[in-house]
């Protein structure tokens, strides 16, 4: 978006409005459902086309990297697809340059005071349900310099949390550097001024590099949040799934990591329905997450993709049996999750303020990411926040997955 900017294009992300010249597509080809959606949002602009309101559709992201020559066959009115690796292509075609001096620029579609930032492209692990490394490829990371000058330009233009993203976190700098460097990429982006919180998603737990637990507790920017997908707990399906940990590895791995953050809040999300997986290994997940207490939890059914190696294995668990396992588990969650929230109530807590609505300001804590975890409400009409500013809030309910609470004191 930056760089069609830069090229005097007027950009509109995720118009509600279908009368655009050109229409670009950008999609998700991980699993069932994204590829559903993306392919639907392409037959939706494709019938746009065909009714004369839009000159130009083009594709491009993951699900074309992946399924180029099955969608040109099928879904001819789109006039070009795109892989992942050829923005430059995509520009050209659009008669735009490719402009080196935009590189750390970011025209960002998340509020004001909060960007993601992407270390690193790719993956070298080799996770038997992923199709991820066919699509994006091996690990390739961003340099340290690169990553604070982007950082400065987002913090200029009013970001206040960076949440830092990459399909294997742990694994940055190996590539580059020959180390694990995510410690010093965390001292260099805490340096930046006006960056306050710095949040880490998708770790990957086998071998993990511990220190990143020292520097989280020496940082006082580094939230004490963790997202560490852990997959399942049976040894079994941690093997067929070739994640290279067992139950008690990554039992240490969390005894460790809690008693180094004392509260640190911990976000893992599970794969239910793997092929192979009976009753009594899914069991053992359930006792896992209540033994464990996660703070937040999320669960995937698995997704049969073909060229993953589990695609040789049967998958054998019926649909309506990776549902119901997939809200089983979200139901022993329910519950552990009111339980902490209610420990919550009488705290104060620093809330950022992410948006007004209805009659409530919408915040997080430094343990919720947005989106995917708990919301802190607190009525507008008794309390006046600004969004995308710090409030002290204390808490004063709770349910499953939100607080409400009142303005204590500004920052
Ligand atoms: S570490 Fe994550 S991205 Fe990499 S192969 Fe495993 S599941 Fe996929």
């Amino acid at each position: 978006m930056t760089q069609l900017k830069g090229n005097d294009f007027e950009v509109v992300h995720d118009s509600a409005e279908e009368d655009a010249n050109v229409v670009i597509i950008n999609t998700c080809g991980f699993i069932d459902r994204a590829k559903e959606e993306s392919i639907n949002t392409i037959l939706q602009y494709a019938d746009v086309k065909n009714k004369g309101d839009i000159d130009k559709l083009y594709v491009t992201g993951c699900l074309s990297q992946r399924y180029r020559d099955d969608l040109e066959e099928e879904i001819p009115e789109v006039d070009a697809f795109f892989g992942t690796l050829e923005l430059p292509s995509l520009l050209a075609k659009l008669e735009a340059d490719y402009k080196h001096e935009l590189i750390g620029e970011r025209w960002t579609t998340t509020p004001q005071h909060f960007a993601y930032l992407k270390i690193s492209e790719g993956c070298n692990r080799t996770c038997s349900f992923c199709a991820i490394p066919l699509m994006r490829g091996k690990h390739i990371s961003r340099t340290i310099d690169s990553l604070v000058q982007e950082a400065k330009n987002l913090a200029r233009r009013g970001v206040k949390e960076l949440i830092l993203i990459a399909q294997e976190l742990t694994y940055y700098g190996l590539d580059i550097y020959k180390q694990r460097s995510l410690p010093e990429l965390l001292r260099a982006l805490s340096a930046v001024e006006g960056i306050e919180w710095i949040r880490l998603h998708y770790a990957y737990p086998s071998k993990f590099p511990v220190e990143i637990f020292d520097v989280m507790a020496e940082l006082p920017k580094v939230c004490n949040y963790l997202d560490i997908p852990l997959q399942h707990a049976s040894d079994a399906v941690l093997h067929r799934m070739r994640r290279q940990i067992t139950l008690k590895e990554t039992k240490a791995l969390i005894a460790t990591a809690r008693e180094k953050v004392p509260n640190l809040v911990l976000r893992t999300t599970f794969l239910v329905g793997f092929p192979g997986e009976t009753e009594a290994e899914f069991q053992e997940l359930l006792d896992f997450i209540k033994e464990t207490e996660f703070d937040r939890v999320g669960a995937f059914q698995y997704s049969h993709e073909e060229n993953t190696s589990a695609y040789d294995l049967e998958d054998d668990v019926p649909a309506e049996e990776k549902q119901a396992r997939a809200n089983r588990l979200m139901e022993v969650q329910q519950e552990i999750s009111l339980q902490k929230n209610q420990a919550m109530i009488g705290q104060i807590y620093k809330v950022l303020v992410d948006r007004k609505e209805g009659n409530f300001f919408v915040g997080r804590t430094e343990g919720d990411s947005p989106e995917v975890d708990n919301e802190v409400l607190v009525n507008a009409e008794e309390n006046y926040l600004r969004v995308g500013d710090f409030a002290m809030i204390k808490v004063t309910d709770a349910s499953d997955y939100d607080l409400f609470g009142a303005l204590v004191d500004k920052e």
